[in-house]
Protein backbone atom coordinates (compact mmCIF):
# COMPACT_ATOMS: atom_id res chain seq x y z
CA UNK A 1 0.00 0.00 0.00
CA UNK A 2 3.04 2.30 1.01
CA UNK A 3 4.25 2.06 -2.85
CA UNK A 4 1.35 2.64 -4.39
CA UNK A 5 0.49 5.63 -2.48
CA UNK A 6 4.10 6.87 -2.76
CA UNK A 7 3.88 6.34 -6.75
CA UNK A 8 0.63 8.08 -7.32
CA UNK A 9 2.09 10.97 -4.54
CA UNK A 10 5.20 10.99 -6.48
CA UNK A 11 3.15 10.84 -10.26
CA UNK A 12 0.85 14.08 -8.95
CA UNK A 13 4.20 16.49 -7.92
CA UNK A 14 5.46 15.19 -11.28
CA UNK A 15 2.53 15.96 -13.22
CA UNK A 16 2.14 19.72 -11.42
CA UNK A 17 6.03 20.66 -12.32
CA UNK A 18 5.95 19.24 -15.95
CA UNK A 19 2.62 21.65 -15.82
CA UNK A 20 4.47 24.57 -14.83
CA UNK A 21 7.78 23.91 -17.02
CA UNK A 22 5.39 23.57 -20.30
CA UNK A 23 3.53 26.75 -19.18
CA UNK A 24 6.98 28.60 -17.67
CA UNK A 25 8.75 28.51 -21.21
CA UNK A 26 5.62 29.58 -23.42
CA UNK A 27 4.42 26.11 -24.67
CA UNK A 28 1.06 26.33 -23.11
CA UNK A 29 -1.22 29.08 -22.17
CA UNK A 30 -4.67 29.83 -20.45
CA UNK A 31 -5.75 26.81 -19.59
CA UNK A 32 -4.66 24.77 -22.82
CA UNK A 33 -2.99 21.49 -23.44
CA UNK A 34 -3.36 18.63 -20.27
CA UNK A 35 -1.54 16.43 -19.35
CA UNK A 36 -2.10 12.52 -17.95
CA UNK A 37 0.03 9.99 -16.55
CA UNK A 38 -1.30 6.10 -16.61
CA UNK A 39 -0.47 4.39 -12.73
CA UNK A 40 0.79 0.92 -12.66
CA UNK A 41 -2.43 -0.07 -11.48
CA UNK A 42 -4.24 1.10 -14.44
CA UNK A 43 -5.48 4.01 -12.77
CA UNK A 44 -5.25 7.22 -14.35
CA UNK A 45 -4.63 10.97 -13.33
CA UNK A 46 -5.23 14.37 -15.59
CA UNK A 47 -4.98 17.38 -15.42
CA UNK A 48 -8.51 19.07 -14.50
CA UNK A 49 -10.79 21.30 -16.59
CA UNK A 50 -10.39 25.11 -16.83
CA UNK A 51 -6.80 24.59 -14.93
CA UNK A 52 -3.50 26.64 -15.75
CA UNK A 53 -1.04 24.37 -16.30
CA UNK A 54 1.34 26.51 -14.52
CA UNK A 55 -0.68 26.69 -11.46
CA UNK A 56 -1.32 22.77 -11.04
CA UNK A 57 -2.52 21.35 -7.73
CA UNK A 58 -1.67 17.93 -7.31
CA UNK A 59 -3.98 17.15 -4.32
CA UNK A 60 -6.76 17.97 -7.14
CA UNK A 61 -6.10 16.22 -10.33
CA UNK A 62 -8.60 14.54 -11.50
CA UNK A 63 -8.41 10.47 -10.67
CA UNK A 64 -9.68 7.86 -13.22
CA UNK A 65 -10.64 4.54 -12.89
CA UNK A 66 -8.45 1.84 -14.92
CA UNK A 67 -11.87 1.43 -17.22
CA UNK A 68 -11.71 5.24 -17.57
CA UNK A 69 -14.48 6.19 -14.90
CA UNK A 70 -13.71 9.49 -12.99
CA UNK A 71 -12.85 8.39 -9.47
CA UNK A 72 -11.85 11.65 -7.90
CA UNK A 73 -10.22 15.19 -7.73
CA UNK A 74 -11.58 18.18 -9.82
CA UNK A 75 -14.05 17.69 -12.78
CA UNK A 76 -11.67 15.99 -15.97
CA UNK A 77 -11.21 18.36 -19.28
CA UNK A 78 -13.28 17.51 -21.69
CA UNK A 79 -10.87 16.23 -23.96
CA UNK A 80 -9.60 13.03 -21.42
CA UNK A 81 -11.00 11.34 -24.38
CA UNK A 82 -7.92 12.15 -26.53
CA UNK A 83 -6.03 10.72 -23.77
CA UNK A 84 -8.10 7.60 -23.58
CA UNK A 85 -8.02 7.02 -26.80
CA UNK A 86 -3.89 6.98 -27.38
CA UNK A 87 -3.95 4.42 -24.00
CA UNK A 88 -6.51 1.64 -25.31
CA UNK A 89 -4.24 1.64 -28.78
CA UNK A 90 -0.99 1.93 -26.99
CA UNK A 91 -1.40 -0.21 -24.23
CA UNK A 92 3.02 0.19 -23.77
CA UNK A 93 2.47 3.77 -22.90
CA UNK A 94 2.31 5.48 -19.36
CA UNK A 95 1.72 8.81 -19.93
CA UNK A 96 0.12 11.35 -22.96
CA UNK A 97 0.42 15.47 -23.07
CA UNK A 98 -1.43 17.19 -25.33
CA UNK A 99 -0.80 20.87 -25.73
CA UNK A 100 -2.04 23.96 -28.19
CA UNK A 101 1.29 24.94 -29.13
CA UNK A 102 1.96 27.73 -31.52
CA UNK A 103 4.16 25.87 -33.89
CA UNK A 104 2.54 22.66 -33.59
CA UNK A 105 -0.70 24.23 -34.56
CA UNK A 106 0.67 26.46 -37.55
CA UNK A 107 1.92 22.99 -39.28
CA UNK A 108 -1.73 21.57 -38.14
CA UNK A 109 -3.60 24.39 -40.37
CA UNK A 110 -1.03 24.70 -43.27
CA UNK A 111 -2.83 22.97 -46.42
CA UNK A 112 0.26 21.36 -48.19
CA UNK A 113 1.38 18.90 -45.81
CA UNK A 114 1.21 14.89 -46.23
CA UNK A 115 -1.56 13.64 -44.13
CA UNK A 116 0.50 10.62 -43.43
CA UNK A 117 3.30 12.64 -42.09
CA UNK A 118 3.40 16.04 -41.38
CA UNK A 119 7.10 17.11 -40.81
CA UNK A 120 9.88 15.92 -42.73
CA UNK A 121 12.46 14.19 -40.69
CA UNK A 122 14.30 17.65 -40.35
CA UNK A 123 17.22 16.01 -37.47
CA UNK A 124 18.12 12.53 -36.01
CA UNK A 125 16.50 13.43 -32.90
CA UNK A 126 12.62 14.61 -34.63
CA UNK A 127 13.37 11.07 -35.98
CA UNK A 128 13.65 9.29 -32.48
CA UNK A 129 11.63 11.00 -30.45
CA UNK A 130 8.71 11.54 -32.81
CA UNK A 131 9.44 9.54 -35.91
CA UNK A 132 5.99 9.61 -37.83
CA UNK A 133 3.31 12.08 -37.43
CA UNK A 134 0.04 11.73 -38.50
CA UNK A 135 -2.79 14.50 -39.06
CA UNK A 136 -5.95 13.98 -37.51
CA UNK A 137 -8.71 15.57 -39.26
CA UNK A 138 -10.27 18.78 -38.03
CA UNK A 139 -13.55 17.88 -35.70
CA UNK A 140 -15.58 19.95 -33.59
CA UNK A 141 -14.15 19.57 -29.50
CA UNK A 142 -15.89 17.00 -28.54
CA UNK A 143 -17.03 15.73 -31.22
CA UNK A 144 -17.24 11.64 -30.50
CA UNK A 145 -15.70 10.90 -34.34
CA UNK A 146 -12.40 12.65 -32.95
CA UNK A 147 -12.01 10.23 -30.69
CA UNK A 148 -12.21 7.17 -33.46
CA UNK A 149 -10.03 9.46 -35.72
CA UNK A 150 -7.41 9.92 -33.25
CA UNK A 151 -7.81 6.31 -31.88
CA UNK A 152 -7.01 5.05 -35.60
CA UNK A 153 -3.76 7.21 -36.04
CA UNK A 154 -2.85 6.12 -32.50
CA UNK A 155 -2.20 2.37 -33.09
CA UNK A 156 0.43 3.45 -35.84
CA UNK A 157 1.80 6.60 -34.44
CA UNK A 158 2.76 7.39 -30.50
CA UNK A 159 2.22 11.39 -31.58
CA UNK A 160 -0.55 12.57 -33.67
CA UNK A 161 -1.21 16.15 -34.71
CA UNK A 162 -5.10 17.20 -34.70
CA UNK A 163 -5.82 19.43 -37.75
CA UNK A 164 -5.97 23.08 -36.73
CA UNK A 165 -5.91 22.21 -32.91
CA UNK A 166 -2.59 20.84 -31.69
CA UNK A 167 -0.02 17.51 -30.62
CA UNK A 168 -1.10 14.29 -28.88
CA UNK A 169 1.98 12.47 -27.94
CA UNK A 170 2.03 9.62 -25.59
CA UNK A 171 5.26 8.21 -24.73
CA UNK A 172 6.52 5.26 -21.90
CA UNK A 173 7.14 7.82 -19.60
CA UNK A 174 5.80 11.48 -18.76
CA UNK A 175 9.58 12.76 -19.25
CA UNK A 176 9.43 10.89 -22.54
CA UNK A 177 5.77 12.35 -23.61
CA UNK A 178 7.03 16.15 -22.65
CA UNK A 179 10.28 15.42 -24.29
CA UNK A 180 8.51 14.33 -27.15
CA UNK A 181 5.91 17.19 -27.31
CA UNK A 182 8.62 19.51 -27.43
CA UNK A 183 10.69 17.98 -29.94
CA UNK A 184 7.85 18.53 -32.11
CA UNK A 185 7.40 21.43 -31.32
CA UNK A 186 10.68 22.67 -31.93
CA UNK A 187 10.68 21.15 -35.33
CA UNK A 188 7.36 22.66 -36.17
CA UNK A 189 8.81 25.87 -35.44
CA UNK A 190 12.32 24.95 -37.79
CA UNK A 191 9.89 23.87 -40.81
CA UNK A 192 8.23 27.48 -40.31
CA UNK A 193 11.15 28.59 -40.54
CA UNK A 194 12.67 27.02 -43.41
CA UNK A 195 8.94 27.35 -45.61
CA UNK A 196 10.24 28.54 -48.74
CA UNK A 197 13.34 27.66 -48.90
CA UNK A 198 14.99 24.87 -50.88
CA UNK A 199 15.66 21.91 -47.96
CA UNK A 200 17.74 18.94 -47.29
CA UNK A 201 16.05 16.54 -44.88
CA UNK A 202 17.58 13.16 -44.09
CA UNK A 203 17.00 10.70 -46.72
CA UNK A 204 14.77 8.13 -46.27
CA UNK A 205 17.89 5.44 -45.53
CA UNK A 206 19.28 7.60 -43.05
CA UNK A 207 15.69 7.84 -41.12
CA UNK A 208 15.42 3.97 -41.36
CA UNK A 209 19.29 3.90 -40.00
CA UNK A 210 18.15 5.64 -36.59
CA UNK A 211 15.16 3.69 -35.79
CA UNK A 212 16.79 0.56 -35.12
CA UNK A 213 20.09 2.21 -33.51
CA UNK A 214 17.88 4.31 -30.95
CA UNK A 215 19.03 3.59 -27.42
CA UNK A 216 17.08 1.46 -24.65
CA UNK A 217 13.20 0.92 -25.35
CA UNK A 218 12.23 3.59 -22.29
CA UNK A 219 13.68 6.54 -23.41
CA UNK A 220 14.81 8.75 -25.77
CA UNK A 221 13.04 6.71 -29.10
CA UNK A 222 9.42 6.45 -30.04
CA UNK A 223 7.82 3.08 -28.76
ZN1 LIG B 1 -6.93 20.68 -27.21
Amino acid sequence: MTAIISEETRTRDAIAAAGKSLFDRGLTFGSAGNISVRLSSGDMLMTPTNASLGALDPARLSRFSAEGVHTGGDKPTKEAFLHQCMYCKRPQSAAVVHLHSTHSVAVSILADTDPEDVLPPLTAYYVMRVGALPLVPYFPPGDAALAEAVALRAEKSHAVLLANHGPVVAGATLTDAQYATEELEETAKLFLLLRGSAIRPLTAGQKAALLPQAPPPDRHRPE
